[in-house]
């Protein structure tokens, strides 16, 4: 029997990223196509079925070679019923029936999953998980996302929210106020955006200097990589904010890991992209925080997969699904 192919698509509000994967997880084809959010989102996954049978026809294949389509999506998800409870920003009503739309137009058997869980289950797969079945990852983007692998499986809770680490509450004082309504929330700190916004909150100062303040005079602004790039050169204005967010992160995973000890920890998204400047400064607070048993076993680790986390986690679904 010739090879066959899982369809991993990660949805994004803006670009669908789409991937024909193999059993072993790699990607043998990958391709983007616009996300199409007029219409209360109806032609998202008629361009996903149009686009899957376009390049089907590129690549002079069948369609039999292909066993079926893993999807992420954001937003909060019912894997039982595969719809998407509610996600303002594609358009669709509450409760839009993902699976069964996208397996009526290609016949195909289509899973479901959070876009977050499924670049857990990526790293897990194929990154830098490398097969560890408990394991926390933790996106550093925008926002700050999160995905809990406990013995396989992805931890959901009662109402899809588990594993929601962007939104533990970092300071419980006089915290900035969050998108999800509370205020102090890691992801106000630990993203891009947060990052920015406390450097902004130095610069309000008016004694602060160095290359970093120096930016923001002659730009009006600076990005979470400059101070990464400045704090990398010695700026201590630069290390005083990477102290602050590598303490707010090391302190978080450190309680995360004293309840779940997985084998590993692994920080993805544009902001670990760091490197090594930001996982020794977390990993330094984490050992501070993380009871010694937990201190010992649990390691931290950067994403290996980048922005192919997540189809490679959503291909990971069938592969699940059909025990193969
Ligand atoms: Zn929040």
């Amino acid at each position: 029997m010739s090879e066959q192919w899982i369809v991993g698509v990660d949805l994004g509000g803006t670009t669908t990223k789409l991937a024909f994967i193999n059993l072993n997880g790699e990607i043998l084809h990958k391709w983007e196509i616009p996300t199409d959010n007029s219409d209360e989102g109806q032609n998202i996954t008629t361009n996903i079925a149009n686009a899957i049978d376009s390049k089907l026809v590129e690549l002079k294949e069948q369609k039999a070679k292909l066993i079926g389509i893993g999807m992420g999506a954001p937003g909060p998800i019912d894997n039982e019923k595969g719809v998407v409870l509610n996600v303002v920003n594609l358009g669709w009503k509450d409760n839009f029936p993902l699976q069964e739309s996208l397996h009526s137009l290609t016949d195909l058997p289509v899973e479901i999953e959070n876009d977050a869980n499924c670049a857990a289950l990526g790293e897990m797969w194929d990154g830098a998980g490398s097969g560890a079945r408990d394991l926390v990852c933790v996106t550093l983007g925008t926002g700050v996302g999160g995905g809990v692998i406990a013995n396989g499986n992805i931890v959901r809770g009662i109402n899809g929210a588990a594993g929601e680490i962007g939104h533990i509450t970092s300071k419980p004082f006089g915290g900035a106020p969050c998108n999800c309504g509370k205020s102090g929330c890691l992801e106000t700190i630990a993203s891009a955006t947060g990052i920015v916004r406390l450097a902004e909150d130095e610069f309000s100062n008016a004694e602060a200097k160095g290359q970093l303040a120096l930016i923001f005079a002659e730009n009006g602004r600076v990005t979470a990589k400059d101070v990464f790039d400045c704090a990398r050169k010695g700026d201590e204005l630069a290390k005083k904010l990477v102290d602050e967010v590598a303490f707010h992160l090391g302190f978080a995973l450190a309680n995360i890991a004293n309840t779940l000890n997985p084998e590993k920890i692994v920080l993805g998204g544009g902001v670990s992209r760091a490197g090594d400047i930001l996982l020794d400064a977390v990993k330094e607070n984490f050992s501070m925080y993380a009871f010694s048993a937990v201190r010992e076993s649990t390691t931290l680790a950067l994403a290996t997969l980048g922005n192919d986390a997540g189809v490679i986690g959503a291909a990971w679904l069938i592969k699940n699904k059909l025990s193969i």
